[in-house]
């Protein structure tokens, strides 16, 4: 009987010393995450630091940010996005503007270099994954389209907007969240990247980060979600595909429970989305990935608080009316993606 209970004690200490073990091995953040949801804003490089982002400023001002990570050599939008959502560089999974156009096949799983939506099904394959973007490019030619990624295309940021704070209202929501809202991008093409009106878009931006981020707060998502903010290049006057410092400079930021409150070194890029999503998912990142997790992002859990949202900045009666009416024609149409979903 000794002799058992010896070898019963001797048995549970080796177990406890290898969960110790592993318990340890576990880096900071890994698998911490039920929820990851990533928020592009296209073109708006690191202008969050010029113009006013209140609801950038209170949701990051207890967690981690950088204005300016480093883009792709080539600031275009599919070069980037493409890199954000594989984790390999633009000369790697060699999509363009033109080769994801919706004029060409849409992109597969049979494609090199899948996205995080992949590597997000293969481990989970019950999960529910989404995509909501302005440009159609994302959901035509860089996500897969036969991983049962739901896909919502919509024309206009307060569209694409509504439609992700619908679906999180009627409890769609997904493991795996990507957004892209088009508005900053089109008002660098028609003013210019240095415009009022370029600005003006960034700071509508701003407001849509707000909508959606409180959303998923009043929801008590909060608590095992991390939320992400990133853009795909910047701008100038001219704008954008060129190697200049404004557009080469992009904002990351990334909000959770256990995310430090840090500015992120300088070497951070935009494509190191692609390992933090998956890292917080718990899922590894594949060998062929360029792209890391940023030394600093993660370490204890710990309760924050972001304070509450700003009242909304509406100018005149007409402009509420015109508001509402949208938001209600939205709120409609969006009924249809939820069947879909
Ligand atoms: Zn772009």
């Amino acid at each position: 009987m000794k002799k058992t209970i010896s070898l019963l004690l001797g048995v549970i200490f080796i177990l406890s010393c290898f969960t110790a073990a592993f318990a340890d091995a576990a880096p900071a953040g890994f698998g911490e995450y039920k929820h990851v949801f990533i928020i592009g804003i296209d073109g708006l490089g690191a202008s969050f630091e010029k113009v006013d982002s209140p609801n950038f400023d209170r949701i990051f001002a207890d967690n981690a940010y950088r204005y300016n990570a480093h883009t792709e050599y080539i600031t275009t939008s599919a070069q980037n996005w493409g890199a954000i959502l594989t984790g390999v560089p633009y000369d790697v999974h060699g999509m363009t503007n033109d080769t994801t156009d919706i004029r060409k096949p849409k992109r597969t799983s049979e494609s090199d270099n899948n996205t995080i939506f992949y590597y997000t099904r293969q481990a989970m394959p019950d999960a529910k994954l989404l995509s909501l973007s302005h440009w159609l490019n994302i959901n035509h030619g860089i996500i897969e389209s036969d991983i049962g990624v739901s896909m919502v295309n919509r024309l206009s940021d307060p569209m694409i907007a509504d439609a992700v704070c619908g679906a999180i209202q009627f409890n769609h929501v997904p493991e795996l969240m990507f957004v892209q809202l088009d508005d900053v991008d089109h008002a660098a093409h028609t003013y210019g990247g240095f415009s009022d009106e370029y600005y003006a878009a960034a700071e509508k931006a701003d407001d849509y980060l707000g909508m959606i981020y409180d959303v998923i707060e009043a929801k008590g998502l909060m608590k095992d979600s991390l939320f992400i903010v990133v853009a795909d290049h910047g701008e100038t006057a001219g704008g954008h595909g060129g190697q200049t410092v404004e557009e080469s400079s992009a904002l990351l930021a990334v909000a959770g429970h256990s995310v430090n409150k840090t500015v992120l070194g300088e070497e951070v890029r935009n494509r190191d989305v692609a390992s933090i999503a998956l890292h917080a998912l718990g899922i590894e990142q594949p060998d062929h990935f360029e792209s890391t997790v940023p030394e600093g992002l993660f370490g204890e859990s710990r309760e924050k608080t972001v304070e509450k949202p700003l009242e909304a900045s509406v100018d005149t009666l007409w402009h509420n009316f015109l508001y509402s009416f949208v938001r209600f024609a939205n709120i409609i149409v969006g009924l249809f993606d939820f069947i879909q979903l």
